[in-house]
């Protein structure tokens, strides 16, 4: 029962693979048994093996689900095979709400190829001087640890897969705890909902599209006005302890009329006018990458240009469902809404 409590838990985290090939690893060292005769034998009941796996769970309970894991995958994945690559993030604990990077290096083989998925969307992997790097998204609500799967292909043929637990950092979030019951409806009548659902789906296969187009964009990104931010990502509204609504993109200040720029090149998918976001703006950068601009009191590009880093491409508004003229301002990566303060070198 204790052998079977312990395993369990093991396959709830997702670690039996890896803490029967750290037995093996051990076994190994005394001359008995490979790797993968390791892992077969603790899925049909080496004792030995079961033993030393639910000791190494258990010692590691409370510790292994933060910032150790990726360490002891990095030392297992040595001691089970010469790895053919090194993996690094940046920051080390991504945080709920942001980008961050991925960045896989040689090591002992050259690299052809890199592939890898993150929170269900695809990663895209450029080939650089000494690395292949593709930025990844943390949802805002991610809690705990979320997994990082890669296939590196070699120029020599090999593939490796691999997988990474990654720790996420809760982000600064400030909630409003409602304490009287939410109005319902909403007052929008089924032409209206019917109509927000339409633009809200447009906007997701811009989204999904974007997966599909190549990296038009290059570090460092722009901000999108110079000006005060008024609002931060993140901010949620809460009912009962649950999140009911975030705001879901960064508010900058401005009055009618300043000049809206483009964060990084990138063609215009959409120029629109939305029944929440009033006149926008959309640009598909590619490699998964979205930025919106909404609220505008014009746009000043048309949908299919192509446009640069920092270029204006409309003037700030008070358009659609607005207290006041603001730019508000969203980053996706695939359909994960982040906070466009976090992508690389935009200024603080
Ligand atoms: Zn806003």
């Amino acid at each position: 029962m204790q052998v079977l409590d312990g395993r369990l838990r093991m396959l709830a985290t997702g670690l039996a693979v890896a803490m029967a090939g750290v037995a093996a690893a051990e076994r190994g060292a005394g001359g008995a048994g490979n790797a993968e005769g390791g892992r077969l034998a603790g899925g049909v009941g080496d004792d030995r093996v079961e033993a030393s796996a639910v000791r190494h769970a258990s010692a590691a309970d409370s510790s292994f689900a933060r910032a150790e894991a990726p360490t002891v995958f990095a030392a297992i994945e040595r001691a089970v095979a010469p790895a053919v690559a090194r993996v690094e993030w940046l920051p080390e604990q991504p945080v709920q709400g942001t980008v961050f990077t991925v960045r896989v290096l040689p090591d002992g083989a050259e690299l052809a190829r890199v592939t890898g998925e993150f929170a269900g969307e695809p990663l895209h992997f450029e080939p650089g001087d000494d690395a292949f790097t593709a930025l990844a998204a943390v949802p805002v609500d991610a809690r705990g640890e979320l997994t990082l799967r890669l296939v590196v292909r070699t120029a020599a043929g090999r593939v490796e897969r691999r997988e990474e637990r990654i720790a996420i950092a809760p982000g600064d979030y400030r909630h409003e705890r409602l304490t009287v019951a939410p109005r319902y409806g909403g007052g929008y009548d089924e032409a209206t909902l019917a109509r927000i659902r339409r633009e809200s789906e447009r906007v997701r296969e811009i989204s999904r599209r974007a997966h599909g187009t190549p990296r038009l964009w290059e570090a460092p990104f722009v901000r999108p006005r110079p000006s005060r931010i008024t609002s931060r990502f993140g901010n949620g509204r809460e009912f009962n302890g649950q999140i009911q609504s975030r705001h879901t993109g960064v508010d900058f200040a401005g009055a009618v009329g300043a000049p809206v720029h483009a964060a990084a090149r990138g063609v215009v998918r959409i120029v629109d006018q939305f029944f929440l976001g009033g006149n926008v703006v959309y640009i598909d950068h590619g490699a998964g990458l979205v930025t919106a601009y909404l609220h505008l009191s014009e746009a000043t590009v048309a949908e299919g240009d192509t446009v640069q880093a920092g270029q204006q491409i409309g003037k700030v508004g008070a358009t659609g469902r607005v207290t006041g003229p603001h730019l508000h301002w969203i980053v996706r990566y695939g359909e994960i809404s982040v906070d466009g303060l976090s992508l690389p070198g935009i200024q603080q």
